[in-house]
Formats: structure tokens, C-alpha cells, sequence
């Protein structure tokens, strides 16, 4: 996948300055971004490859490293790069990042086949290499991301092929369960703290949780993206959550108790007498957490009155 041209994906020349990267990045972006597109598939990788494309070209060191990579390719083979044995590789960067289903797996393959070139120039394949880090965007619910909590996440990644120990070959022969590659793809069950009150995109780090290294490299990290599915009542700005109730137009008139749903509990209000339309009320540290969950916003509830023929 590091074939992949990230200056094209982006729509950019390859001397582009990185205002330009910046901003043709979020133009299609929101193309691409899957709350536009319904969950679509297609739409969902294209913006992971996207992510992908900004990943590199907007760090400066990966974005150096990856034209070196790249001039390198399309130089003559002969003569090793120092390059090659580098632990964070632009190809490493590729995988993981198309999507979980047959087509990530192709992608993987390919990987693998690449590395296996690779290996055939005159690089020591038993140099320590650093694991793949792995980069997915993942869809929580309004309240575990207003209020924090836990995950299950199920996700694959490169691990050491026990069959062989690693090595490729097993009884003389080449390995059958990893055939030669050393390593192999397996499903991983993670269970992954939200911290409380993220801001949607937010992207958590998970250290050594990326594929595994090879020859005792160190394993790559895990980055996820919190992708916030939208609340059929609630809506969020900020530390703050909003949510309309309809009241009858008799409660709205004489006032009184009326119990409301908050993000985690029920509190009872006191509706005031004559309340309008569009009126609201705040219900303070009822909202979503601020400051790592030592904190919480507002709660602010717009009243609706019912037309007195449907309540
Ligand atoms: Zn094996």
C-alpha cells in the first residue's frame, strides 16, 4: 500500500506547502466522511485512505521519509537503502488502513508480498523491524463518548507465527501456516476506555497494540478515531447537551413536577406557570463530562407545547 500515490489521493502537487495539504484535506473529508454517506462501505475507506494520505504527507518527518521511500522505489534496485531496516517504513503505515473485510485482506497480502521483495535485496531479513501501526475510526454511542466508558473492539493484526517460531520454515520446508512470511493475521478483542467527554474525532493511542514486530522489533501502536453516532433526542456543543420536551399546553399553563431523562439518570423539574414555546431551562452537571469526568456541563431543556387536541 505504500505504492499508493498520497499527493494524488490528496489532490496536491508534491512540492505542496502544508496549508495546501491542510485544506484540500478537508474538502474531502467531508466528502468522504461516512456520517455524510450513510455508514456507506466504499465511502468509509476512501476516507480511511484519505486519513491516511493527511497521516503522512502532514507530518514532516513521515512526509520526508515517504519521497525518499518512493524516489527510492522508482530508482534501480541495485544497492541497499539504509532505509529499509528503518522502523517506521511509509509501508508501514499502509496496513490497517483498509478496511476489516476481504478487500483489507487483499491489502494485507499485498503488503506481505512486498516485504517479501524486499527481502530478496541485499537487506539482513533478520533485522529487528518494527510492527505495523494500525489506524481505524470507530463508531460510539452519544452518551459512552459524553460520559466516558468501555468498549469492546475486535480488530486484526500481524502476529509471530508459532508454527515456525517466527522463522519462516518449518521442518526444513517452507512454513505452511504462515508460508514464509513469519507472521500471520489474527482477530484481536480489545475492550477500549473512551475517556469521558472527548470531542468527536477524537483519536486514542494505544501503545503496542499495532501489529506485532518482527525479529523482536518492537509491535507497532493502534489509533482510533471516536466517531460519534448521532442521539435520536440529545445533541451536544461542547461540555453542554441539548434536548427538546414536549409538555401539554395544560402543564405549560398551570405549571408543575415533571420528570425528565437525562444522559444517565431521571430528575424531576418544576415546570413554571404560563412557560412558552421555545422557553428553556438548565439543569446544571447533567450535560456531558469536562476536564476527564471531574467536571460535567449543562443539561438545557426546550420546551415544546403540545397543541391541547394531541395532548
Ligand atoms: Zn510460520
Amino acid at each position: 500500500m505504500s505504492n499508493r500515490d498520497y499527493y494524488k489521493i490528496l489532490g496536491v502537487k508534491k512540492d505542496a506547502k502544508p496549508s495546501e495539504i491542510k485544506k484540500n484535506y478537508r474538502e474531502r473529508a467531508k466528502v468522504f466522511h461516512p456520517d455524510a454517506n450513510k455508514g456507506s462501505k466504499k465511502s468509509e475507506n476512501q476516507f480511511k485512505v484519505l486519513s491516511e494520505a493527511y497521516t503522512i504527507l502532514s507530518d514532516v518527518s513521515k512526509r520526508k521519509e515517504y519521497d525518499r521511500n518512493r524516489s527510492h522505489k522508482r530508482s534501480s534496485r541495485s544497492g541497499a537503502s539504509k532505509d529499509w531496516g528503518s522502523p517506521s517504513g511509509a509501508k508501514q503505515w499502509g496496513y490497517g488502513f483498509g478496511d476489516q473485510e476481504s478487500q483489507g485482506r487483499s491489502n494485507q497480502e499485498s503488503s506481505f508480498r512486498q516485504t517479501a521483495a524486499e527481502d530478496s535485496q541485499p537487506h539482513d531479513p533478520n533485522a529487528p523491524t518494527r510492527g505495523f501501526d494500525l489506524q481505524f475510526m470507530v463508531n460510539v454511542d452519544f452518551v459512552t463518548v459524553a460520559l466516558g466508558g468501555t468498549i469492546p473492539y475486535s480488530y486484526e493484526k500481524y502476529v509471530r507465527c508459532e508454527n515456525c517460531d517466527s522463522t519462516g520454515e518449518s521442518e526444513e520446508k517452507t512454513c505452511t501456516d504462515c508460508e514464509g512470511k513469519r507472521q500471520v493475521v489474527r482477530e484481536v478483542n480489545l475492550k477500549v476506555k473512551i475517556p469521558p467527554g472527548v470531542a468527536d474525532q477524537y483519536v486514542i493511542r494505544l501503545q503496542h497494540e499495532g501489529g506485532e514486530g518482527i525479529n523482536n522489533g518492537p509491535p507497532g501502536d493502534l489509533f482510533l478515531k471516536v466517531c460519534t453516532k448521532p442521539h435520536p433526542i440529545f445533541k451536544r456543543k461542547k461540555s453542554d447537551v441539548y434536548v427538546e420536551i414536549p409538555i401539554s399546553s395544560e402543564l405549560a399553563e398551570k405549571g408543575g413536577p415533571l420528570n425528565v431523562g437525562t444522559l444517565d439518570s431521571v430528575k424531576t423539574i418544576e415546570v413554571e406557570e404560563c412557560t412558552l414555546t421555545g422557553e428553556e431551562l438548565r439543569i446544571p452537571g447533567q450535560g456531558a463530562a469536562i476536564l476527564w469526568g471531574k467536571k460535567r456541563g449543562d443539561l438545557i431543556i426546550k420546551f415544546a407545547i403540545l397543541d391541547s387536541q394531541n395532548s
